[in-house]
């Protein structure tokens, strides 16, 4: 079966990787959320704060994807892929994946 309006396709597929601002539904943390990439596109769910060097190796460490949070000249905010072993990290704004926090335990609040 063919497609009968093919140009929705690629907008949908064009758009795929723009970021979008939402609040996890487990901690209702602000988070950006997208579709990295453009072949076997995966599922980005980002924290929205910008990190530095050292908080990427930390994120790294902790099994966190990063990645890049570009805008371009519209405002629109894309999520892409990142390599910090090929690609500098002043280029473009790092984010990280989202990792909810711990929630508290009852004993540790006596
Ligand atoms: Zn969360």
């Amino acid at each position: 079966m063919t497609n009968p309006n093919p140009g929705i396709t690629a907008k949908i597929a064009a758009a795929a990787d723009h970021a979008r601002p939402t609040t996890c539904p487990r901690c209702r943390s602000p988070v950006l959320t997208a579709w990295a990439g453009r072949v076997a596109a995966l599922r980005v769910v980002a924290d929205p704060e910008p990190i530095d060097a050292t908080a990427e190796i930390l994120a790294r460490l902790n099994g966190r994807l990063t990645w890049f949070l570009i805008t371009s000249s519209l405002g629109v905010h894309r999520i892409t892929w990142r390599n910090p072993t090929f690609t500098p990290h002043a280029k473009h704004p790092v984010i990280a994946d989202h990792v909810c926090p711990p929630h508290p335990v009852q004993e540790t609040l006596l």
